[in-house]
C-alpha cells in the first residue's frame, strides 16, 4: 500500500513521520510489518509554507539489493576478457556490470588509486605541484570523484536506479533511493568507490592503475587491442573507452590513422 502526498512541517526521524502518515490514513501503525520511504522532497515554492512531502510504502516486500537484478539476458561469450579505458563513472559500471555478469574484465587508468590520488589532490591544493595523471579530474572515480556529488540527470533510463542501488550498496546513505535530490558528499564517495572497486575485483575483474592507454591494434576495421605507454599490448575483441569528454590525446590517435572503425554486432541487455 502506497501512503502518498504527506506533508510534514517539521525535520523528523522517518519512524516518526511513518507514524504520522498512519494517523493521517487510519492506520494502526502496529499492523505495519514493513515499510520503507519511497520519496522525500522539500516544496519551497510559498515561503511561508515550506514543508516536506513524504511517500511510503507499507505491508509490501522491501526492495534489496540483489546482483541478480543486473544480470544479462542471452549473454554471449567472448574469447578474450573485455577491456575498459577510463575509471570514471562510466568505465566503473560498465566494469562492475561485467564483473557481476562473470566476465572478468580488465580495467584500465592511467591516474591513482583513490588513496593515492588524495595525496596528489591535497599535494596540488598545498603546494600547486600538479600530477597530471592523478588529479581532481584523473585517477580512480575519474571527475565523478570529486565532482559534487548530486545524483540527477536528465536522463529517463531504468539503469539511473542501479546507479543508486549500487552506491548504498557500497556505503552510500540510504537516502539516495529517495530524496528528490540526492547528493553523495565527496568524503563518501571516496569510500564508496573503493568498495565498488574491492567488490569487481573479488568477482574477478583486473584494476590496474597507472595505465595508460596511448594507441590500439586495429586489424580489419575492427579494434582488436590497445597498446599501453610502456608497449605493453592487451588483446582483446572487446574495449570500452571510458575515457571522459577531454581525453583529446586518445581521440586524435585514433583520428590520425584515419580508419573507419566499423561496431560490432554486440549488445547486452539487463
Ligand atoms: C568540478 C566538477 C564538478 C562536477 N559535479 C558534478 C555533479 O555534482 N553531479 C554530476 O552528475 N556530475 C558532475 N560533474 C560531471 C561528472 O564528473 C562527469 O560527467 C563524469 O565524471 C564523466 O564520467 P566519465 O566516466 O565519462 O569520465 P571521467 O570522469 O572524465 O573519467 C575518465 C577517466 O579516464 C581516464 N583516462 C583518460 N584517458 C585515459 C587513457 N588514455 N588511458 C587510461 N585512462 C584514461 C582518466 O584518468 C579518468 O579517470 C562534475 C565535474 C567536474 C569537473
Amino acid at each position: 500500500m502506497l501512503l502518498s502526498n504527506i506533508k510534514i512541517y517539521d525535520d523528523l526521524p522517518d519512524e516518526k513521520v511513518l507514524e504520522i502518515a498512519c494517523q493521517k490514513n487510519k492506520i494502526n501503525i502496529k499492523e505495519v510489518n514493513t515499510w520503507q520511504v519511497v520519496k522525500k522532497s522539500i516544496d519551497a515554492r510559498d515561503k511561508n509554507n515550506v514543508h516536506y512531502i513524504y511517500s511510503f510504502k507499507i505491508n509490501e516486500p522491501i526492495d534489496v539489493y540483489k546482483d541478480e537484478d543486473f544480470f544479462v539476458q542471452n549473454k554471449t561469450v567472448f574469447d578474450e576478457p573485455p577491456v575498459i579505458v577510463g575509471a570514471g563513472p562510466a568505465g566503473l559500471f560498465a566494469t562492475y556490470l561485467l564483473a557481476i555478469n562473470g566476465y572478468n574484465p580488465i580495467l584500465l587508468e592511467q591516474g591513482k588509486s583513490i588513496d593515492e590520488r588524495i595525496m596528489d589532490v591535497e599535494n596540488f591544493i598545498n603546494n600547486r605541484i600538479l600530477n597530471e595523471r592523478s588529479n581532481v579530474q584523473f585517477g580512480e572515480g575519474g571527475a565523478g570523484a570529486f565532482s559534487d556529488g548530486k545524483l540527477t540527470t536528465n536522463v529517463n533510463s531504468e539503469l539511473n536506479l542501479l546507479v543508486l542501488k549500487t552506491f548504498v550498496k557500497f556505503g552510500a546513505p540510504n537516502e539516495i533511493m529517495y530524496l528528490s535530490k540526492p547528493h553523495v558528499g565527496t568524503d563518501i564517495l571516496r569510500s564508496v568507490i573503493k568498495n565498488m572497486r574491492l567488490y569487481m575485483q573479488r568477482k574477478g575483474a583486473i584494476v590496474r592503475f597507472n595505465s595508460k592507454v596511448t594507441d590500439f591494434v586495429i586489424t580489419n576495421n575492427h579494434i582488436n587491442g590497445v597498446v599501453l605507454e610502456n608497449g605493453e599490448i592487451i588483446s582483446s575483441e572487446h574495449v570500452i573507452l571510458a575515457t571522459g569528454h577531454s581525453a583529446r590525446d586518445i581521440f586524435n590517435c585514433l583520428y590520425k590513422k584515419n580508419v573507419k572503425l566499423e561496431p560490432k554486432p554486440f549488445s547486452m541487455r539487463i
